[in-house]
């Protein structure tokens, strides 16, 4: 049972990485969500191996390899892909961006 919940953790980073890899788009993602997950993984990887837990051990640092692959790969990115571009559009011609990210006003307004 552990270990179907290890390999659904893999599973669940897959998408992104992916994304991030192949299209080299970071679109939607905070770096400041992803440092948090980060330090709350290195916490609780402290934690287990304190106690001993060694699968949880292991839940815990493929969460820190997975988030820190992805944290590489956003500073990597250098571009909006199609599919994300096609998303982006409407909301920066209409003006609404803010700093190279559409606000969640906009998309409100947007709908
Ligand atoms: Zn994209």
């Amino acid at each position: 049972m552990g270990w179907v919940g290890t390999a659904l953790v893999v599973v669940a980073y897959y998408p992104q990485i992916h994304h991030l890899y192949v299209e080299r788009c970071a679109w939607g993602i905070s770096q400041l969500t992803w440092l948090m997950w980060l330090a709350a993984s290195a916490l609780l990887l402290t934690y287990c191996v304190l106690r001993g837990e060694a699968m949880l051990s292991v839940v815990q640092a493929v969460n820190i390899a997975a988030i820190v692959t992805t944290l590489l790969l956003v500073r990597r990115s250098n571009r909006v892909c199609p599919h994300h571009l096609k998303v982006a559009e409407p909301t920066r011609r209409l003006g609404f961006e803010y700093n190279g990210r559409v606000t969640a006003e906009s998309l409100v307004t947007i709908g």
